[in-house]
């Protein structure tokens, strides 16, 4: 269960997070959120599901992600937790 975890905002592994999971506004760490996403009890990024996943693409192929793939998994960013919520409403 816990090697498939990924981040409920994000869609990364959370094992490939280098924090090992966001942090809380106490400092503990946050299990549902990955280091880049959520910091000090909030999100790093407050917006539209749209706007994230340009983000996270442009990212991905700065980072060397063929353009497909990063396509593709930020294409999957509707089914996350965080967002799933935003889609239905
Ligand atoms: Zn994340």
């Amino acid at each position: 269960m816990t090697m498939s975890k990924m981040c409920e905002s994000c869609g990364m592994p959370m094992s490939k997070d280098p924090q090992g999971g966001g942090t809380n506004a106490d400092g503990t760490k946050n299990p549902d959120y990955c280091s880049y996403c959520y910091a000090d009890g909030k999100f790093t990024f407050e917006g539209t599901l749209p706007e994230f996943r340009e983000i996270c693409r442009k990212a991905m192929i700065g980072h060397g992600t063929p353009k497909f793939m990063a396509w593709l998994f930020t294409r999957g960013m509707s089914r996350l937790p965080r967002w799933k919520k935003q889609v239905t409403q």
